[in-house]
């Protein structure tokens, strides 16, 4: 399989090239030439565990890693995982939740970022070379991040925090990883400072040369593919059904993308439900053919707070018949003015979408009510999908409501609704007294940029 940009000025990549380069040069997207139709051979996965799976899928779109390195990289990524299932599927009332928050730090990242981690090192140990991976984070994703990396061979990940500003749970999530090739930075300052750290560094181009670094946003195709994988898991667990339907709570479009590619890849999905919460640009997307950046408005589900879906651009390729002049057109026409349109009676776009947005309101309605009537407890963003979900499903099919943290992440969201109940989770609960490693610096570029050089080069 060779790997080409939303924009057109990349082709001819290996997987393995897409990996490293992340975002494509060309400012677009990297995306498969073409999604293989396995439609006629999906019977074959009845009975297949998640790894068996996922070394199938897998290999429809890697072909530079050798099958046997590739099984046991997989193989590696989802032993991490605390069930056997690695993404179990619960029966909740008429629906049924995949869980797939069953990995290191809880959240549904994880599917993506071990297997991401693995794929970096071994690339590392291939051709040489190291990487440091620079990120920042409100709080909510730093962890699977690192988590997805530590400990890992030629790689180090620095990740920059606001002081003060994520909650406990979170900044002991990422700084009680002590392993040498983790540096948690708290910076003194806001997010938005954070972010612009994280760009300055990233356009010193010499400086990112100098010391060859690397993001892990959720932009690389290889997170994509590993999130493929969960919803031909869903279809085996849910015994080859002729058709279902997925609830999909949404932020930068990742997690919903892949079952986008999955159904292109002939899985029966009859309906992509898209849930937001009040950032809701996806859903104004779909209902207008406005694509508009909106404010960035605070929400229960914090992971979701995004003003611009950075893998949008993908599904537009494929929905302009993989016309990169159109992807660029529309891309630049919302860069220069923050606004895109499509006319909407073109918008005959795949009509397998449904979309909602979800006030913080009834994402506690919804998270009381789950647990009032099927006994479950669903954290915020999964109560996002439930919702949604529950309005758009057609009724004739089961529906499938992606689970993407566990509850006990959110724990004052949660003790707003069910102040009585215990909600917690023996891995986070460990963290209360574990130990923890921090440095704080102040909010300056240059300062983070040696912190990182000095990390890299103690002499010089
Ligand atoms: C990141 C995240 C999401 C949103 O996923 P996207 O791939 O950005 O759409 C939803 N829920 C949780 C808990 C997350 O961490």
């Amino acid at each position: 399989m060779r790997y080409v940009s939303t924009r057109g000025g990349v082709s001819g990549l290996s997987f393995c090239d897409a990996v490293m380069m992340g975002l494509a040069s060309d400012g677009g997207l990297l995306v498969p030439e073409k999604i293989p139709d396995i439609s006629d051979s999906l019977a074959d996965l009845q009975g297949l565990e998640y790894v068996d799976i996922a070394r199938r899928i897998m290999a429809y779109f890697i072909d530079d890693i050798p099958e046997d390195e590739l099984g046991e990289l997989i193989d590696r990524s989802y032993a991490s995982f605390d069930d056997p299932l690695v993404t179990p599927l619960r029966e909740v009332g008429d629906r049924y939740v995949l869980e797939l928050f069953h990995g290191p730090t809880l959240a549904f990242k994880d599917v993506a970022l071990q297997f991401l981690g693995n794929v970096f090192e071994y690339i590392l140990a291939d051709r040489g070379g190291r990487l440091n991976i620079v990120g920042a984070t409100s709080g909510d994703t730093g962890s699977a991040a690192i988590a997805g990396v530590r400990g890992k061979q030629n790689i180090n990940i620095f990740i920059m925090f606001p002081e003060g500003r994520t909650s406990e749970l979170q900044e002991k999530q990422m700084t009680t990883v002590l392993d040498d090739n983790v540096q948690n930075i708290s910076v003194e300052g806001s997010f938005d400072d954070c972010q612009s750290i994280l760009k300055a560094v990233f356009n010193d181009l010499p400086f990112k040369e100098a010391h060859q670094l690397g993001a892990v946003n959720s932009v690389n195709w290889a997170r994509v593919l590993a999130q493929v994988v969960y919803y031909f898991s869903a279809y085996v667990q849910l015994g080859l059904p002729k058709a279902f339907e997925v609830a999909v709570p949404t932020g930068n479009f990742g997690n919903i993308f892949a079952g986008y590619i999955a159904r292109k890849m002939g899985l029966p999905i009859t309906r992509l439900i898209l849930a937001t919460n009040q950032n809701d640009i996806l859903h104004r997307f779909f209902t207008s053919g406005r694509y508009e950046r909106g404010e960035v408005h605070f929400s229960h589900s914090p992971a979701m707070d995004i003003q611009v879906a950075s893998n949008f651009e993908r599904y537009l390729y494929f929905e302009f018949g993989e016309n990169s002049r159109k992807v660029e057109d529309f891309m630049e026409a919302f860069m220069v003015s923050g606004v895109a349109t499509i006319p909407f009676n073109t918008l005959n776009f795949d009509p397998t979408f449904a979309t909602g947005a979800v006030s913080d309101d009834e994402t506690l309605l919804t998270i009381s009510e789950v647990y009032r009537d099927d006994n479950y407890l669903v954290d915020p963003h999964t109560a996002v999908g439930i919702r949604v979900g529950e309005e758009k499903r057609s009724g004739n099919v089961p529906l499938v409501c992606m689970a993407t943290a566990h509850p006990a992440k959110f724990e004052d969201v949660m003790a707003k609704v069910l102040p009585d109940e215990d909600i917690s989770h023996p891995t986070l609960s460990a963290l209360k007294d574990a130990p923890t490693r921090k440095t704080v610096l102040p909010a300056e570029v240059e300062t983070v940029k040696k912190f990182i050089h000095d990390f890299n080069d103690p002499v010089t």
